[in-house]
């Protein structure tokens, strides 16, 4: 049995790609854990047609993935530069200089705050998990450990009063109750406050082919239209709509209740080009074939590696954040940054989140078939190579 809408609560949403059941990225075993058999759940995604919402069918509950949460924010390069950038824009933006609150939900290690802070704003995190909170005790910066919605948001604004600002960056598409997720911005946003949100942009993901952004945690994929649907059902509208070259694209989108900012040309641009892509957003043709055993490595997050591979074994290298040890699904080892291994099968491919790295991780398959991981090589581009290469590969 399937849930109705995310967006619109309309009980028929269409399957359109169906990647079996797979371990929870992010979710990595301990030794101990190796006796007892890892959970694993549906991974299907789904089309509305009444509203255009592109969603996971079945939802794993957010407790499960969120409260002991392993991606830290500031092991990314990329992410900390764009965190520094996206809190200058926004200060200037929102006139945050004169110490106006800034609540970020899904806070994760309060990378993104300690750019607002730096920059003169007061500042609140919100995220459920218990982990992360260790790693930005240092920070000074407080945080609210829970999750963020109609029932917690009277909690929140008391803490530190409503907020000038509002931001949820890459958290957006975990939010399985929207509409108790906007009810709470409603409640904690101060009179004229903005709520800015960054999501992977569903055309860029349809365009890149960019399947492995699909696992369990994005109940969501995002396209302008349902999400301008959303707001309206709320009494709030998006008055500003950017698209970003971050990870495969994303969406920034910033929103407010209805009258309380100007509409920007960029909303209704962004909404037409939508439009010219309308009728079936699916790639037609172009869907990953069915699986078969799947090796691959990334220099990434493991939720890219596991995502409809976990199954089958999978070698990650270069991993910075904290605590892995086996990877989920395959439960291969993780291999600490700068280490280097080699497996022996019939196919080698490489890959990695950027074509500057590309060569920093190794792996070889015996599958004869393998997909990209990868930010910068989707799947048509996939650099499977044969066996014969492994020699010189491995002299490298
Ligand atoms: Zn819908």
């Amino acid at each position: 049995m399937t849930a109705s809408c995310l967006v619109c609560s309309e009980p028929e949403v269409e399957v359109f790609l169906d990647l079996g059941s797979t371990a929870l990225a992010n979710k990595f075993p301990s030794a101990e854990d190796l006796s007892s058999p890892e959970p694993r759940f549906p991974l299907r995604v789904g089309f509305c047609h009444a509203c255009g919402h592109v969603q996971l069918v079945e939802r794993v509950p957010p407790a499960a993935m969120f409260t002991d949460y392993l991606y830290v924010s500031s092991a990314s390069d990329t992410l900390r530069a764009h965190f520094d950038d996206l809190a200058a824009t926004l200060t200037a933006r929102h006139g945050l200089v004169d110490g106006g609150l800034v609540i970020d939900i899904g806070c994760n290690d309060a990378s993104l705050l300690c750019c607002f802070r730096d920059r003169g704003a007061r500042t609140l995190g919100v995220d459920p998990a218990e982990n992360l909170a260790e790693f930005s005790s240092d920070t000074g910066i407080e945080r609210y450990r829970g999750f963020f919605g109609a029932d917690t948001a009277g909690e929140i604004a008391d803490r530190r009063g409503r907020a000038a600002l509002i931001t949820a960056t890459n958290t957006f598409p975990h939010i399985p109750d929207l509409s108790g997720f906007v009810s709470g911005l409603d409640e904690v946003l101060a009179p004229g406050g903005a709520f800015v949100v960054e999501a992977h942009y569903l055309v860029d993901l349809l365009d890149q082919l960019a399947f492995d952004t699909v696992y369990h945690e994005h109940v969501s994929y995002w396209a302008l239209g349902p999400m301008t649907r959303l707001f309206e059902n709320h009494g709030m509208e998006v008055v500003r709509a950017e698209r970003l070259p971050i990870h495969h694209g994303q969406l920034r989108a910033t929103v407010m209740r209805r009258g309380e900012g100007e509409v920007e040309r960029s909303v209704d641009e962004v909404l037409a080009a939508e439009e010219l892509r309308r009728g079936d957003p699916r790639p037609a043709g172009r869907v990953p074939p069915p699986r078969r055993q799947v090796h691959s490595a990334g220099a990434g997050s493991p939720d890219r590696l596991t995502t409809g591979c976990a199954t089958d074994p999978v070698l990650l290298v270069r991993r910075r954040s904290p605590g892995e040890s086996l990877l989920p699904g395959g439960r291969m080892p993780a291999v600490r940054q700068s280490s280097r291994m080699l497996y022996s099968f019939d196919r080698v491919r490489m890959t990695s989140r950027s074509p500057a790295r590309a060569g920093d991780a190794s792996v070889i398959s015996s599958s004869g078939f393998a997909w990209s991981c990868s930010n910068s090589s989707p799947v048509p581009n996939t650099n499977v190579v044969p066996a014969s290469s492994v020699a010189k590969m491995r002299s490298r």
